[in-house]
């Protein structure tokens, strides 16, 4: 009898454990979903620019040597764009910080909506952007940026009740060999300059 009632109270025992072990491993799921989940926030805030949801300037350099590797290994042509707003200072002082910020943010927004799913945006600057147009030649990068520069130009944005109508000036460079990431920005952005001297709100060609 003694035997049996101890025999009794061993397995309420191991119940009890096995339904303790059961919630804790239950609750550890849960801590791992969650984990994941902040994990996720944590990579899209460290790689993306918050503002104008394009990729921040680290992550815009590191994918520039990506497709910089993979241009060299494949031999496709690699083209990129420098974007400068015009005339941003002009906005911020008649409209208020807050209003600019809203355009960087409906820049961003234009941006991803005319771009294929394998090109790369980010924001270079202040009101400046680097667009990256891997397997495509300097001519066709020239096409495109005059797209969305005319489409820019010619649609108002809507802002706290004022319709405005926002340019920006282009510079493109196709990567050449014996360039390095920052040869190649560098002369995107002299041809990005020269749309400024040309008088504004127009695309140009990095010089042959
Ligand atoms: P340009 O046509 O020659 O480019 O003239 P600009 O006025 O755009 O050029 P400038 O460099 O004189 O001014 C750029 C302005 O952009 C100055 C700066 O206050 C503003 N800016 C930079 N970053 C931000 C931002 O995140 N939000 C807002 N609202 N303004 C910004
Ligand atoms: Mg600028
Ligand atoms: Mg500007």
């Amino acid at each position: 009898k003694k035997a049996v009632k101890q025999e009794e109270e061993l397995s309420s025992k191991i119940l009890d454990k096995q339904i303790y072990l059961k919630d804790a491993i239950s609750s550890m799921k849960h801590m791992k979903k969650d984990l994941e989940k902040s994990n996720r926030k944590l990579e899209k805030i460290a790689k993306y620019d918050v503002l104008s949801g394009l990729l921040n300037r680290q992550t815009l350099f590191a994918m520039m040597e990506v497709e910089i590797e993979r241009a060299l290994r494949t031999g496709t042509p690699l083209s990129g764009i420098m974007m400068d707003i015009d005339n941003f200072k002009y906005i911020n002082d008649n409209y208020g910080h807050p209003l600019g910020d809203e355009i960087i943010e409906e820049i961003g927004r234009r941006l991803k909506d005319s771009l294929r799913k394998y090109d790369l945006a980010g924001r270079y600057g202040g009101e400046e952007f680097f667009i990256i147009l891997p397997n495509t030649l300097q001519s066709q990068a020239y096409a495109w940026a005059e797209r969305f520069r005319d489409d820019l130009c010619r649609e108002p944005m809507r802002k706290k009740g004022h319709n405005l109508l926002v340019s920006a000036s282009l510079g493109i460079a196709q990567f050449r060999p014996g360039d390095i990431r920052e040869t190649w920005i560098s002369r995107a952005d002299q041809a990005m300059y020269r749309a400024k001297e040309g008088g504004r709100n127009r695309s140009v060609i990095e010089e042959a």
